[in-house]
């Protein structure tokens, strides 16, 4: 399958036609012992804009999912102006907002747990609202079993893992065939999706990082234009 905006439809589709309903991921816990329903997730690793574009098109197929957000990494600043803007617009349109915790960047912290325990504590504050689902990044690569988060929704918690089956599109690769089946078993779904897959608009995984660092690249230039004159390097950036 393609990874592109139509298809994602098409894919949001297939869903509604067995007739799976969207849940928040806070509430999995509730229809955990039900069938046909689905957690759909959405990981944000490089930048906001795009989830903010995916939040839209799910708004208008009256679609209800989850966001995560990276905390403390170097793709985006979760207290930028731009972050601020984009967090809110999706959680205005209905979505849940979770944090998306890369463990390697709480590493050199004694008590990890503690220290991603804090930052969420100053996101709350922050932005005046409690955040009740958390998901990790690239848990092949980190054991992050070890790490203590309450959460009423933690992305690969065995009893989650065990009462909604387990897809992800992550490095574009997508068990299509399995995903069909388990649909005409109607058995409940969490369901992982990369925005930056699927809105981007190009076939492959290197063609679509290229567009991304163009744009990250740009949107840097902007931040830097005044500066332009002094220092000369606007043709070196394109
Ligand atoms: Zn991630």
């Amino acid at each position: 399958m393609k990874f592109s905006k139509p298809n994602y439809l098409k894919l949001l589709n297939s869903l509604k036609k067995k007739k799976y309903k969207f849940i928040l991921a806070y509430n999995w816990k509730k229809y955990s012992k039900e069938k046909n329903y689905i957690i759909l997730r959405h990981d944000i690793d490089f930048d906001t804009s795009y989830a903010l574009e995916m939040a839209k098109l799910e708004n208008k197929n009256k679609i209800k999912s989850t966001y995560f957000f990276l905390m403390r990494d170097d793709y985006y600043d979760l207290f930028s102006n731009k972050t601020y803007r984009d967090l809110k617009h999706i959680k205005k349109l209905g979505h849940e907002i979770g944090i998306h915790i890369n463990p390697k960047s709480f590493k050199k912290f004694k008590n990890m747990s503690n220290a991603i325990d804090l930052s969420i504590k100053y996101f709350e504050r922050f932005y005046g609202f409690k955040i009740r689902s958390i998901s990790y990044h690239q848990p092949s690569v980190y054991n992050f079993t070890n790490i203590e988060f309450k959460a009423l929704f933690s992305s690969y918690e065995k009893k989650i893992m065990n009462t909604y089956k387990y897809f992800s599109d992550s490095t574009m690769k997508f068990r299509e065939k399995e995903f069909s089946e388990c649909l005409a078993s109607e058995k409940n779904i969490q369901l992982l999706i990369h925005p930056l897959w699927w809105i981007v608009n190009d076939s492959n995984i290197k063609g679509k990082l290229k567009i991304l660092f163009k744009k990250k690249k740009l949107d840097l230039l902007k931040t830097f234009k005044k500066y332009d004159k002094i220092i000369k390097i606007k043709n070196n950036y394109k």
